[in-house]
């Protein structure tokens, strides 16, 4: 059996500064090396400051992972050398003296599977190491330590995976969850990163490291798999072996073992005292917390009658959520939700689009009341939406600019309803006989007005002219 654990890091995005020095956690926006300080930069006697809001968070991730919580926490050195390290060791935590890294061990359902949760560590982000140039001579290391310090939640799961497309649809939950929690935007660049271990039916198990994306993490464990079956198949040894993901070529590549004999000689951070989280404080922390997705999405089905499928895909992202949480009322939560999930997912489907989207959920409130007032055709509000993305001009102005408005007029739309009876001669006998065919009606009405006409108005005019 085929056998995937993953551990994966997370940085929290949304936290104001690092996880020990008032620098900025979104270190994105800075020219290289001058988003630092003595402290992230581990210049001799500088002392860490641990960041509250950082355990805080950590710990809700835990809670929300159904994660057990330690009664108190402490950190650890990992001691080792390399250039995007500048202290030449990382602050982490380890469950040495048993339990006391931010979460211990959690279950997290991927639809019927139990995908067991080891546990999750709080930790802080080396810096970055940026190549130039390509050939061997003129490759050049430039580094850049505005990442050092930031926070950081390591999430190691147990080997409970068979595949990768189960692998897939744990990070899918995953970054709903951290999204939804308001700790990290898990679609900006480097926010989540990735090592897995893979081992089929009789092999070793092999590590892969350095997988930059989840988008990635799927595409490695696949490789990874293949890569083993085939040696398999040859009769050819897996050897247990750290391997690199080269996310160029899309392949996984033997380390050299010298990086794999690491002694991180892993001692107490004795500069950071050991914290207590008692039970008062996780109670205040869960009261914090959002609405869960699957809390949402019960509230979508019960309270407003949204088809399960259609409340899963609008809770699980936040984005969308919110738009709706602000948007709908009691009356138009079915149509808000309709709107969103059929026409405006497939509008801004990428980070970008959806920055630059200039939609809001005043807009998305007068579409669906528009459309439930008989004031604008469905196909109409997906035409009015895609401009309003684009411009975030008002509805009304969009609907007279591009004549989307319904034909409400009760003398223009009995005139063309006077015509399709003069043409339709046969359909109104049997209407007459049998009033459901009316419809076929109100369609050759709805024909002539390109899908214009105010349904509920044409039906009646067309019953009292005919029945
Ligand atoms: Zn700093």
């Amino acid at each position: 059996m085929t056998k995937i654990g993953l551990e994966i890091h997370s940085q929290l995005t949304k936290l104001e500064s690092k996880l020990f020095c008032p620098c900025k956690a979104n270190y994105r926006e800075f020219e290289p090396n001058t988003n630092i300080c003595p402290i992230c930069m581990g210049l001799p006697g500088s002392l860490p400051r641990l960041n509250q809001k950082a355990v805080e968070k950590a710990t809700m991730i835990a809670m929300e992972l159904n994660c057990t919580t330690p009664e108190k926490i402490a950190f650890f050195r990992k001691n080792y050398f390399y250039p995007d390290l500048p202290k030449n060791f990382q602050i982490t935590q380890l469950n040495i003296y048993g339990d006391t890294s931010v979460g211990g061990k959690g279950i997290v359902m991927v639809g019927e599977k139990k995908i067991r949760i080891t546990r999750i560590q709080l930790e802080e982000d080396p810096g970055r190491l940026i190549y130039e140039g390509n050939s061997e001579k003129n490759l050049v290391t430039l580094v850049d330590y505005n990442r050092a310090g930031t926070p950081l939640v390591e999430i190691v799961t147990e080997p409970d995976f068979e595949n990768p497309k189960e692998v897939r649809e744990f990070l899918n939950i995953l970054s709903s969850l951290l999204e939804n929690l308001g700790v990290s935007d898990p679609s900006l660049e480097g926010a989540m990163r990735a090592d897995a271990n893979v081992s089929i039916e009789g092999g070793n198990k092999v590590e892969i490291k350095n997988i930059g994306s989840f988008h990635d993490l799927e595409k490695a464990v696949h490789f990874e798999i293949t890569r083993q079956q085939s040696l398999h198949s040859r009769d050819i040894p897996i050897i247990q072996e750290t391997r690199h993901w080269d996310d160029k070529r899309k392949i996984t590549i033997s380390s050299r073992s010298k990086e794999e004999d690491l002694d991180y000689r892993y001692f107490l951070e004795g500069d950071i005292p050991w914290i207590r989280i008692g039970n008062k404080v996780k109670e205040k922390l869960k009261s914090e917390m959002p609405e869960s997705i699957s809390s949402k999405k019960q509230r979508y089905v019960s309270k407003y009658n949204i088809p399960v499928q259609v409340a899963d895909v609008l809770s699980s992202d936040k984005f969308y959520s919110d738009l709706f949480e602000e948007a709908h009322t009691k009356e138009n939560a079915k149509e808000v939700a309709n709107i969103i999930t059929t026409d405006l997912m497939g509008l801004v489907d990428t980070r970008e689009k959806r920055e630059s989207s200039k939609l809001t959920s005043s807009h998305l409130k007068d579409i669906a009341d528009s459309i439930q007032s008989g004031k604008i055709a469905r196909n109409s509000a997906k035409n009015a939406l895609n401009e309003i993305v684009k411009n975030g001009k008002k509805l009304s102005d969009i609907i007279s600019e591009l004549d989307l408005g319904n034909v409400s007029d009760e003398l223009e739309l009995s005139k063309i309803i006077e015509s399709v009876i003069s043409e339709e001669p046969q359909a109104v006998e049997q209407a007459k006989s049998n009033p459901q065919t009316i419809n076929y009606l109100v369609g050759k009405v709805m024909q002539k007005t390109k899908g214009k006409a105010d349904p509920k108005l044409t039906l009646d005019l067309l019953k009292n002219k005919i029945l």
